[in-house]
């Protein structure tokens, strides 16, 4: 069964070819900059474990053009990996906010639509975006189904006391603010491999999940369950990330607009996009942090600091809500690559029964592996993600119920 995982962004179309049958990737890529002179298709075509790459650039004028590219750059002789669209099964959507209407992943006909629509107000940079995917794939494969898979579902588990900010109850009920948490694929597969890494059924297993990319969320997650999560009602909480602040006191907004005579999107924007990393150091991309702070950049020094600490507190506030922890996963671009996080972050834990192998940790790191000592009482692993194989294979799950 081959399952097409699409990731529809306002002007970007992400993609994934998986043939089920072995959960291997056939193809995948980006079209990027749609509606804009210089747009471009990157795309990947993988054959016996060997990949070809090939970069086209041109306008394409909107998404459904870009859909289209896609459809002929994955069939074509020279690019393609398959002879005809209809050989796909399904379409996979990753859909940014489910809100509480949706707990899993969920066959899309007019009403899920609707649903996702009413949620807009949630995620007005992503939902719109996969919608339009969802609404181009429905016309440029017609009778396939599509499934919507949402980064919101997994947390939907958490209990009203971890998902419930302390303001006016109606805030709640009017507004729908509360904590939705995303990332949400990301820390299911992360959750479940780390289960079976350490030998024991996600049932069975307390874990916490640490995804740190550009932007980075951790969860603790009971016996399979989310029970509680860093972002909150928007990405923005939580963890310092690449750009966005993570967690400050709520009252900085308001000053912040007084002095400097700003509206509150004005502050929402630097909040999102001029604070995190780069707010502190100018950079946001690790790498050239660690380089900088190598060469005696104390603002360099200072952001990976703050940066490890503010994960290592996350970690530490989940191990007394989750009372027992058996593991520590972490993942993501950070997570995976960054030995000098990981080992600022787990060091001068042994209070709480972790204790990292500093020669295990080294180095990038691109299978799952363990990287704390045998008498570590709670194991630390590497588990690279793949959301879009838990994409595929929710999407399947759900044909295979129909
Ligand atoms: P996204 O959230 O956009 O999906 P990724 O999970 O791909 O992000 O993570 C991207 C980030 O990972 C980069 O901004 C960079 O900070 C970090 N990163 C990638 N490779 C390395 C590396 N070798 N060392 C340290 N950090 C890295």
């Amino acid at each position: 069964m081959k399952i097409l995982v699409i990731n529809a962004g306002s002007s970007s179309i992400k993609y994934q070819l998986l043939d089920m049958a072995d959960q291997q990737i056939m193809a995948s890529g980006i079209i990027e900059r749609i509606g804009e002179p210089n747009g471009s298709l990157a795309h990947k075509k993988f054959i016996n474990g060997e990949e070809q790459k090939t970069v086209f650039e041109r306008t394409i004028k909107d998404h459904k053009e870009g859909m289209h590219l896609l459809i002929e750059t994955i069939t074509s002789a020279e690019t393609g990996v398959i002879s005809d669209k209809n050989e796909i099964s399904a379409i996979g959507h990753r859909v940014v906010q489910g809100g509480e209407a949706f707990r899993q992943a969920t066959l899309i006909d007019e009403s899920t639509k609707r649903a996702i629509e009413e949620n807009n107000v949630l995620a007005p940079l992503h939902n719109p975006a996969n919608l339009t995917g969802i609404r181009t794939a429905e016309e440029l494969f017609p009778g396939t189904p599509n499934v919507a898979v949402f980064d919101t579902e997994f947390h939907q588990t958490m209990p009203p006391k971890a998902f419930m900010y302390a303001l006016p109850y109606e805030f709640y009920t009017d507004l729908k603010i509360r904590r939705y948490g995303y990332h949400g694929t990301s820390h299911k597969y992360v959750a479940k491999r780390i289960a079976k890494a350490i030998d024991k059924r996600p049932e069975e297993a307390n874990v916490i999940t640490v995804h740190l990319g550009n932007g980075g969320s951790i969860s603790a997650v009971q016996q399979g369950k989310c029970i509680d999560t860093s972002m909150g009602m928007t990405p923005l909480a939580g963890v310092m990330m690449g750009s966005r602040c993570g967690d400050i006191d709520p009252a900085i907004s308001g000053y912040v607009a007084d002095q400097k005579n700003l509206s509150a999107g004005e502050v929402d924007a630097i909040l999102n996009k001029e604070s995190g990393l780069k707010g502190i150091c100018g950079m946001n991309d690790m790498r050239d942090i660690h380089e900088s702070a190598a060469q005696g950049d104390e603002r360099a020094k200072l952001a990976v600091d703050m940066f490890t600490y503010v994960v290592k507190k996350y970690i530490g506030s989940y191990f007394a809500a989750l009372g027992t922890v058996d593991a520590i996963a972490f993942t993501a671009g950070i997570g995976e690559n960054d030995d000098i996080v990981r080992a600022a972050v787990c060091t001068n834990m042994q209070g709480l029964g972790v204790e990292i192998d500093l020669a295990a940790n080294e180095g990038r790191i691109s299978s799952e592996k363990r990287i704390s000592t045998e008498d570590s009482k709670v194991q630390v692993w590497v588990i690279p993600t793949n959301e879009e194989l838990q994409i595929a294979k929710d999407t399947v799950a759900i044909l295979e119920k129909q």
